[in-house]
C-alpha cells in the first residue's frame, strides 16, 4: 500500500541547498530532554523570519515533489524520505496502537486517522507547521503530526517511540473541546511518554531551589523563552502531572477533560476533578519539589562526585603549599644556623 513518486534528477546535484540563519550547534542532554541550541547570526528577527520561510517552502517544495514517499496504513498515512523508510513503517505499525492508548487513558474514545510527516529539519517544519520552535522534536496540529528527523531518534528521550505516545495525547486532545493550559497538557503528554530509564531528573529543584520556579498560572509563558525555559516548562508540567495522577488517579484526568471539554474554565474543572482547587494543589506541588537546602548546597549534593573531586583537589594543594612553606622555612633556620622547626 506504498505509492512512491520519485525524481531522481532532482536529488542532491542539481540543487544548492542553503544553510538557514540559524545554526544547529550540537547536541546536548540536560534534564533528560535532548535540545539543541540554535543560534541565530546578526540579521534582525525579521530578515531572519522571511529568509527561514523562503528556505523552508525550498525545502518543502524539494520533499514533497522529489523526494517524499507515502506509507498508508488503516490509522494514518505517513509522508517520508526515502532514507526515513524504517521509522516509516514503525510508525505505520505503531500509531493505532499509542492513539488508543493515550485516547483512553485521557477517558476518550479513540478515533481519527492522522496525516503524519517525517522532515528532515526545522526549515521543512515549519512549512507544515509555522511557528515551531527551534527546539522542536515534533508538532501536533488538529489531525497533522510532524517528525524531525534530524532530531527525532537522537537520545533515548527522542526516541520515535516516545515521541509519538506524546504527540498521541495532543492528537487525542486536538480531537476534542477541551481547552487545558499548555503546561498541563505537555505535562500529561511527558508523563504518558515515561522517562526513558527512570532517569533521575533535578530540573524542576533545581529551579526551586534558585527560586526561578513561576507559579502555574504563568507557567505557559515558559513556552514562549527560549529553549531553557521550555525544558523548565516541560519538566515542571510532568511532575505537576505525575503529583496529579498519584493523588488523584486516572479517572481524574478522564474528569479534567470531560469537563474542560465541556467548556469549563482550567481551575474549575480542575477543582471539579480534582476534589482539590488548583491553588491547594499547586502549593503542595512546590513544597514537594523545593529541596530542604540553600541552593548552593543542593549544587554541592547534586554534583556530589565533582563536589568531593574539587575538595580532594584543593586539600591536596593546600598540603603542597603547607608542605612547601615548612621547608622554606627549615631552609632558612639552617642558614641562620637555627635549630629547624620540628
Ligand atoms: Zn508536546
Amino acid at each position: 500500500m506504498k505509492k512512491s513518486r520519485r525524481r531522481p534528477e532532482a536529488e542532491r546535484g542539481g540543487v544548492r541547498r542553503e544553510r538557514p540563519t540559524s545554526r544547529i550547534r550540537g547536541a546536548i542532554r540536560r534534564g533528560g530532554l535532548t535540545k539543541h541550541h540554535a543560534a541565530a547570526t546578526g540579521r534582525s528577527q525579521q530578515g531572519f523570519r522571511s529568509q527561514a520561510l523562503r528556505i523552508a517552502l525550498a525545502s518543502a517544495l524539494l520533499l514533497v515533489a522529489a523526494r517524499a514517499e507515502t506509507l498508508v496504513g488503516p490509522e494514518c498515512a505517513v509522508f517520508f524520505a526515502p532514507d526515513a523508510k524504517p521509522k516509516a513503517e514503525r510508525v505505520v505499525a505503531t500509531f493505532g496502537t499509542r492513539r488508543d492508548h493515550a485516547a483512553r487513558w485521557l477517558g476518550l474514545a479513540p478515533s481519527g486517522r492522522a496525516e503524519v510527516h517525517l522532515v528532515p529539519d526545522l526549515a521543512a517544519m515549519r512549512v507544515l507547521a509555522p511557528g515551531a520552535p527551534s527546539w522542536s522534536v515534533a508538532v501536533t496540529s488538529g489531525d497533522r503530526m510532524v517528525f524531525r528527523l534530524d532530531l527525532v531518534d537522537h537520545g533515548a528521550a527522542n526516541s520515535l517511540d516516545l515521541v509519538l505516545k506524546h504527540e498521541c495525547v495532543h492528537f487525542a486532545l486536538n480531537r476534542t473541546r477541551a481547552r487545558l493550559p499548555r503546561w498541563f497538557e505537555e505535562g500529561l503528554a511527558a508523563h504518558h511518554a515515561g522517562l526513558p530509564y527512570l532517569e533521575p531528573d533535578t530540573t524542576v529543584e533545581r529551579a526551586a531551589s534558585a527560586g526561578r520556579l513561576p507559579r502555574l498560572a504563568e507557567a505557559d509563558r515558559l513556552f514562549d523563552g527560549g529553549e531553557r525555559d521550555a525544558a523548565l516548562g516541560y519538566k515542571l508540567g510532568q511532575r505537576a502531572a505525575g503529583v496529579f495522577v498519584r493523588r488523584f488517579g486516572d479517572a481524574a484526568i478522564a474528569r479534567l477533560v470531560q469537563a474542560s471539554a465541556e467548556g469549563a474554565a482550567f481551575p474549575d474543572a480542575f477543582a471539579s476533578a480534582a476534589g482539590e482547587s488548583l491553588d491547594d494543589f499547586e502549593r503542595g506541588l512546590f513544597e514537594e519539589v523545593t529541596p530542604p537546602l540553600p541552593f548552593w548546597l543542593f549544587v554541592v549534593v547534586e554534583n556530589l562526585e565533582l563536589s568531593l573531586l574539587t575538595l580532594a583537589a584543593l586539600l591536596a594543594a593546600a598540603g603542597y603549599l603547607r608542605w612547601r612553606l615548612r621547608r622554606e622555612r627549615a631552609m632558612s633556620a639552617l642558614g641562620r644556623g637555627d635549630e629547624p622547626p620540628a
